[in-house]
């Protein structure tokens, strides 16, 4: 394996695409539909680039979402499960049986698409307050044939949206070109800091997988996203391929358990005490640039 990683060794990261939620209903004025073609048309046009999806059940219980998540599954990207209700594993009145259980519900869903993958994403990168929990649900994942579908890259993509949709709803003729620039190097900004964090733990250069979610903003602005990864040397990856990156066999045994895989490493490397903020993205994190910039 070190030689493969030897010859595999590249100067500037590779990057992929993941995306969450599949909340559709939560793009303003029935424009989910539009959004949906916007996504999959900036992903198109980086030389059809394929994301993985991870899908909550209860977005795609309904003819809509079913109409919607196929037109990914037919592009050729990844379906992946991100359960049913989006519990968070680390409450305390999130058992082991109920998570489980919100998994395969979310499963039913998705599972008859061609494009579905056995690959399992945390709720809000949770995986487990306690370390029976945590054990409880890698084992239950091993046993379903799944793997962990990790995010290296965190962000707060989706605090950049609510904002960006709370100023919509009290004036809809809002231009939200503004938002941009500040979202971009957000990302950046989150990109570089987990990469160095990944080659400090790996020695190496690495296949990322951010986290944004399918939103309103990223349909505006995932063109412009993945674009400026490509002007700063990045290489854009298929998921599939990213997810072949010996770094995703890494299960770091840390309580409260998750996070992006990265920061979940460095954590239980014990080389960053004090340094590593928890939890690792949160909007709270953003606000204060966001209202001094009036977004
Ligand atoms: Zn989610």
């Amino acid at each position: 394996m070190a030689a493969a990683i030897a010859t595999a060794k590249e100067s500037k990261p590779q990057i992929a695409i993941t995306i969450d939620d599949f909340d559709w209903k939560k793009i303003p004025r029935e424009g989910a539909e539009r959004a949906n073609r916007q996504l999959l048309d900036a992903l198109a046009r980086h030389s059809n680039l394929k994301a993985a999806i991870f899908v909550c059940g209860e977005h795609v219980d309904n003819e809509t979402g079913r109409q919607l998540v196929r037109t990914w599954s037919d592009a050729g990207h990844l379906i992946g499960n991100h359960s049913y209700s989006h519990f968070s594993y680390n409450d305390a009145d999130v058992s082991f049986a109920k998570f489980s259980d919100d998994l395969l519900r979310g499963e039913h869903f998705i599972s008859e698409l061609p494009g579905f993958q056995k690959m399992f994403r945390f709720p809000f990168l949770k995986e487990g307050e306690t370390a029976a929990k945590r054990d409880q649900m890698r084992a239950f994942l091993t046993k379903h044939s799944y793997s962990n579908g990790h995010v290296t890259i965190d962000a707060s993509d989706w605090y950049y949206d609510q904002r960006l949709r709370a100023r919509l709803d009290q004036n809809p003729a809002l231009d939200p070109r503004p938002y941009r620039d500040p979202y971009l190097a957000h990302l950046w900004d989150r990109a570089t800091y987990y990469d160095g964090l990944a080659q400090s733990m790996t020695g190496r250069t690495i296949s990322h997988t951010i986290l944004l979610h399918y939103t309103l903003l990223n349909s505006l602005f995932l063109d412009a996203v993945l674009t400026m990864f490509e002007a700063k040397g990045w290489k854009l990856a298929n998921a599939q391929t990213a997810y072949q990156d010996p770094v995703f066999s890494n299960a770091p045994r840390i309580v409260p358990a998750g996070e992006s895989l990265i920061w979940a490493m460095a954590k239980e490397s014990g080389k960053f005490e004090g340094k590593l903020r928890y939890p690792g993205e949160t909007g709270e994190y953003e606000k204060d640039k966001l209202d001094r910039l009036g977004l």
